[in-house]
């Protein structure tokens, strides 16, 4: 894991034709010239093993919205992560808010899906994040360690190795409002000096993602700090020009750093 990563998360949208042109213009126009950039598309799970068929040939990965908790048996209504693998996931996003809030999700049943997601060779992106009640009690830092430290009550440090970690600040989903850089950087070195003091190996193979509102008028910020490997997108990843638009300009904004 090298590159920057960039995650469209379509969360509840698209159909055939919303797939088909998207999936179509990225592969057209630029697919080909990605060279500092990984692509990974997070659609709703019942288009996930027609974006697979789309995507073959390319470097694009697929990105999981979800999983359960069991891996086969009567569970009305669930996907397992062995159909994630089947299909073709490389990724699966856990912990999200929009889970968080309307799916009753917590630290717990969070910390059992990093678990099964690592133990069965796929890459848990986990979203953490304070809400702005808790941002204005100063109890950021902490709300952030607590969500980690439920997965290591349930492990040991090693499940983090080779994982995602993607800060969300909750009040900056899909709110227009991005976090201050300042503010990001701050809080994702807190996580990395806390996993560091567990393990300084691990920490060093850990992406941190930074997601809320990022746009293609505000990505240069989030481009310039080397605390951040990557960027989860929302709303911006579902206007196919505008996307588009937003990766050639990290493309061409990192380019421009390695050769400055
Ligand atoms: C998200 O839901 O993970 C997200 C980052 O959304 P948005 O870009 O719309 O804020």
């Amino acid at each position: 894991m090298t590159k920057f990563l960039i995650i469209a998360n379509w969360k509840l949208n698209g159909n055939y034709k919303f797939i088909n042109k998207n999936i179509n213009l990225i592969k057209k126009k630029i697919y080909k010239s990605l060279y500092f950039c990984n692509l990974s598309i997070a659609p709703p799970y019942i288009y996930l093993g027609y974006i697979n068929n789309l995507l073959k040939n390319t470097s694009i990965s697929l990105t999981a919205q979800n999983v359960d908790i069991h891996t086969k048996g009567s569970f009305t209504g669930e996907i397992s992560i062995k159909m994630l693998k089947d299909v073709g996931v490389k990724y699966v996003i856990i912990g999200h808010s929009e889970r968080r809030f309307f799916h009753n999700e917590n630290n717990d049943i969070i910390s059992k899906k990093f678990i099964l997601i690592k133990n069965n060779g796929l890459i848990p992106i986990l979203c953490l994040g304070e809400t702005e009640k808790q941002k204005k009690r100063n109890e950021t830092e902490k709300i952030c360690i607590q969500q980690i430290n439920s997965i290591l009550e349930n492990s040991n440090i090693n499940i983090l190795n080779k994982t995602i970690i993607a800060y969300e600040p909750i009040w900056a989903i899909g709110s227009g409002k991005n976090a201050n850089i300042n503010e990001i950087q701050k809080t994702i070195l807190f996580i990395k000096k806390y996993i560091s003091s567990l393990n300084s190996e691990i920490v060093k193979n850990i992406y941190f993602l930074y997601g809320g509102s990022v746009n293609v008028s505000n990505l240069d910020i989030f481009l310039q700090e080397k605390t951040i490997n990557g960027l989860l997108i929302g709303k911006a990843s579902l206007t196919i020009e505008n996307f588009i638009s937003l990766v050639k300009k990290a493309e061409k904004t990192i380019n421009s750093f390695n050769s400055s």
